[in-house]
This record gives C-alpha cells, structure tokens and sequence, in this order.
C-alpha cells in the first residue's frame, strides 16, 4: 500500500554518509536498501554524488578509481551505479551520478552567461542550490530516492554536499528526509575489545554540520553487544535500535540485503519515514544467494588484462561471473593474468589448469601482445574464449596475423601501418578533447542467424553498450571472413562489426560492447551464460 496513490509520488530522500575510513562498503549498503525497499512494492532510484573535480571518471585511470560505469545514455560514471544497477535490477541514468566538478561546470558557466549579474557567486547559496537541483531531479517520480554521498565524512571535498543534505532535512522535513551513517567499529586485539571512539567522533563531526543521523550501520568484524548497541546510541543521539550491526558477509556481497533486512533496516526506514511494511519478496534473490553459497560445479577463467593489481578494475566482469556461475550453478574462480607477463613461450604453462579466458578492455598497447599470446593459445587448443571490447579487437589482430597471415596486422591505437585490422572509427578522427567523446552509450546490433551469438541471445536484436574509439576495419572484413571467422553481429546498418565468432571452436566470442554492464543479479548477462555453460562443459567433458 503506497502513502499517496497519485502518479506523482511524494518522494522521500535517504542519504547514505560515510565515517571514519572509505572502503566500507556505501554503494553495497545503498543498493542493498533500494532493494529491499523495492522488494517491498515501492518504487526506488539510487543517486551517488562523487565529491572530486573531474567532471566524470572517464579521465581517470582504473587504478585510481576503478571501473569506468556507462549507463544505456552514454554517461561515464561511478562504478557504484554498477552495484545499483545489479541490485534493483533495472537500469539507471547520468541523472544518477554528479560530481563537484559537473556542479561547478554548471555555476561557472552560468556565471559567465551573466545569470548571476550583480552577485558574488558562492558556494552557499550557488553551488548548494546546484546540487540540490540534482538531489531532487527526480521529485514526483519515486517514492524513494537514496543519495550515497562519496567520500568520508570530515573531507573538505565533500562539505558542500553535506551542506545541502542539511538544508533538504530543514527544508523537507524528518517525514520526508532520513540520514543513515555508515561508521566502523574496530576490534582491538590486544584489548580484546571492539572500540566505539571513532564512531562517536564521525558522528561528532556529522552533528557538527548539522545532520543528525536517524541510523547508524556499524561495520563490524565481531558481534555488537546490545550494551555496546546501547552505548553507540547514547553517545551519538541515535534510538538503541537504529544502530545497526553490519557483520562481514560470510561470502557473497549479494547476501548483504538478507542480513540487513533481518536486522530490520528496511522496517525501521519505513516506520520512520510513516510508511507501511508492505510484504517483503525476497524469494528469487535469496535463491540465487543459495545457488551462489552451494555450487554443484567449480571451473576457473583467467581474467587477462592489464590492470591485475587493482580487482574493482573490472568489477562488472567480476559480478557478471558471479551472476553467471549461480545460474549455471558453478563457482567461477577468477585468476588475473597480467598480460604485460605473458608470451607465445610461457602462454602454454601460464594458462596451465585454465578452464576458459577472457580478454578484457583496456586502453593502450601494453600487454596487447600478452593478449594475443593468450589468445592464440586458446584458439589453438579449444579453450573457450570470451573478448570484451579491447579483448575482442585484440582476437581480430591474433586472427589476421596467424590464421590469415598478416604477419603486421594490428590496431591504428598502436600502430600506423596499412594492415590496421582495427582502425578509428571516422567519427573519432577529428576528436580533439579526450572527455566524453568515445562512441559511448547503449546501440542497437543486430544478430545472424545460428550463430553462437543467437544461441546465447535467443533474440535477433539486441542493446548493449559501448566505450570505444576503435572498430574492425571494414576493408579487412572479406579475408577474415575467407578464413572462417564470422561476422555474428553488426550495427543495423552492417557498418560496424559488434560482434566476431569462430565456428569450429567450443566457445570463441568477441563483442566490441561491454555486456558485463548490463549483467544483473539474479538474471545475469545471455553471454556470460552462455561462456560459462561451455566452460562447465568442457571442464565435464562427460556431462
Ligand atoms: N582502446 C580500445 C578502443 O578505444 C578499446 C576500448 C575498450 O576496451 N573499452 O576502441
């Protein structure tokens, strides 16, 4: 039962603030709240305001920021709307992710356009309007919308974002706005204790612009004792029962929304903020948990690339494996291969006890001709290959060098030859800034017919999204069709190759997209299905 039954919601807003240490885990607590939330018949939208300078991520290495999210409108953003996107299962906007620097962008070229004429331009009321302009860009369309706002609590960055929290909370109303904070408890071994100090002073500092927390999640490695529950709620003016322990998940971050809603967040957000606890459908998701916790199989991808050291690099690679592996009730052990490592010679031993790889994106030539190494291997001896993007132009390279004898073949993003298999698309060719100007964004392709492709798809029209500059070079398309490679699916207008498979293979797919970003929990991504069904297979062969 819904508070207003008109179309237009009366939406409530959820912050989500960190304390204490970054890494705890706000984009997993968030979407695991709008799941529940929406498990419970309410309709959600999950934001994550970034508190740095760059006007989006796509500038920044993946080492120093993880994972590069595009949502279906081509946005760059947040890997955090990855986990959002996972959890509520539905896909998301560049309306969910702002960052100071888009903020800024915006005030100081409304600035220079005079829109301010005769003001001093500043950061309360300017930049704090801008941002609440965002917070509530979706006012009348959910009955929830949670706001993760990045960063720790106490950081300069993130001042104006908290300033702007306050003012919603005075604006709105406590029925209408609820501040949750998620803090650490430590465990001190020597004293055989868990310590609530640096929660109080978090808190202490949250309160000292002005927010007052509702709940309070404490992570935890060790149980919180009611006393210790007690104590928390006291110091820092919080109801006993809104702190809440958050124990490590034993292991998968997909139980997450189980534990927290035994522990009652979801009734506890829902009393507080006068709504009623609609009956709570949570069946499929624990299903899939179960099948992720008992898996009757257990095979083992190289995940080959070059940013090994740093696993949120491809976190949606990783997660789509997980989703992957419940479905086909298989443990997917992920070994990184770092591709600056591997040659022709050591390819073989290297990728010894493999069950099947896959090459991921990437910019840049290093490692590339690890990859191809990699790649030459697996399509040599049957195992089961899967490209993303980099990955898949990279197969292209391995193909016309070795199978079609382009001995120079390679890709204009590392070379200036004519043998340029993959070359810039000619959109790209007068592309001067480096922001947001790839071929970026959710395109139709279409599929042939009883292709692996198809048979993974079940569907001759598909969307997936890209993040690329680069493209199969058309002119080379006749020989590596001439020597068996199959162009299974392409742009509607046949211009652009998506996606390339070898027939007399088990399993060898390349796709110019990146279907791992539209991979979700529960009902995972067709290929990633597919790639691991043929590697369980080949694994039990006698299956
Ligand atoms: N660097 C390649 C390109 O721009 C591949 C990009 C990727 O793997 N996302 O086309």
């Amino acid at each position: 039962m819904k508070e207003i039954s008109t179309p237009e919601k009366h939406t409530k807003y959820i912050f989500i603030t960190g304390g204490v240490l970054s890494s705890l885990g706000k984009g997993i607590a968030s979407a695991s709240l709008g799941l529940l939330l929406k498990q419970r018949g309410y309709s959600v939208t999950i934001m994550k305001l970034d508190p740095y300078i760059n006007v989006d991520p796509g500038t920044m290495n993946p080492f120093q920021h993880g994972e590069v999210y595009v949502t279906d409108d081509g946005a760059e953003t947040d890997l955090d709307l990855g986990h959002y996107e996972r959890f509520l299962g539905y896909s998301l906007s560049k309306k969910n992710n702002h960052t100071t620097g888009q903020v800024y962008y915006e005030v100081i070229s409304k600035e220079r356009k005079g829109h301010y004429l005769g003001k001093t331009v500043q950061v309360i009321p300017h930049i704090t309007n801008e941002i609440k302009r965002r917070m509530t860009t979706f006012d009348g369309q959910y009955d929830f919308v949670i706001i993760e706002i990045g960063g720790t609590v106490g950081d300069i960055e993130s001042l104006p974002f908290l300033e702007s929290q306050r003012q919603m909370w005075l604006e709105r109303g406590p029925l209408n706005v609820l501040n949750i904070h998620l803090t650490y408890v430590p465990y001190i071994k020597s004293a055989g204790e868990l310590k609530t100090k640096p929660t109080q002073h978090s808190v202490k500092a949250l309160m000292e612009f002005g927010i007052r927390p509702d709940i309070l999640l404490c992570r935890t490695e060790h149980k919180l004792s009611k006393d210790m529950r007690q104590k928390i709620g006291l110091f820092c003016n919080v109801e006993e029962n809104n702190v809440i322990e958050v124990m490590d998940v034993e292991s998968t971050i997909y139980e997450v929304p189980i534990m927290l809603s035994k522990r009652e967040l979801d009734q506890i957000v829902l009393k507080r903020l006068g709504l009623a606890p609609n009956p709570l459908d949570i069946d499929g998701w624990s299903k899939f948990v179960n099948k992720i916790k008992s898996p009757k199989y257990d095979v083992t991808v190289a995940l080959v690339g070059k940013y090994t050291k740093y696993q949120d690099s491809y976190k949606s690679i990783v997660e789509a494996f997980i989703h992957a592996g419940s479905i086909n009730n298989s443990k997917v052990r992920i070994v990184m291969v770092n591709s600056e490592e591997l040659t022709e010679e050591n390819a073989a031993e290297t990728l010894k006890g493999i069950d099947g790889i896959l090459v991921g994106p990437g910019f840049g030539n290093r490692g590339i001709e690890g990859k191809v190494a990699a790649i030459k291997h697996v399509r040599e001896n049957g195992i089961p290959f899967f490209g993303i993007c980099l990955g898949m132009q990279c197969a292209v390279i391995e193909f016309a060098r070795h199978v079609c004898n382009i001995e120079k073949a390679n890709s204009r993003e590392f070379d200036d030859n004519e043998f340029c298999v993959i070359d810039l698309m000619e959109e790209q060719k007068n592309v001067k800034e480096k922001g947001g100007t790839m071929r970026l964004g959710a395109y139709p392709c279409v599929i042939s017919k009883n292709t692996q492709a198809h048979k993974a798809y079940s569907e001759l029209e598909i969307s997936e999204r890209h993040r690329h500059r680069y493209e199969l070079n058309n002119k080379f398309r006749p020989v590596l069709e001439e020597h068996g490679m199959v162009m299974s699916g392409t742009s509607p207008d046949g211009s652009l190759v998506e996606i390339m498979e070898l027939p007399n293979h088990p399993w060898f797919v390349g796709v110019q997209f990146h279907p791992e970003l539209k991979s979700r929990a529960v009902t995972g991504h067709p290929l990633f299905i597919s790639f691991i069904k043929a590697v369980v297979k080949q694994k039990n062969k006698d299956l």
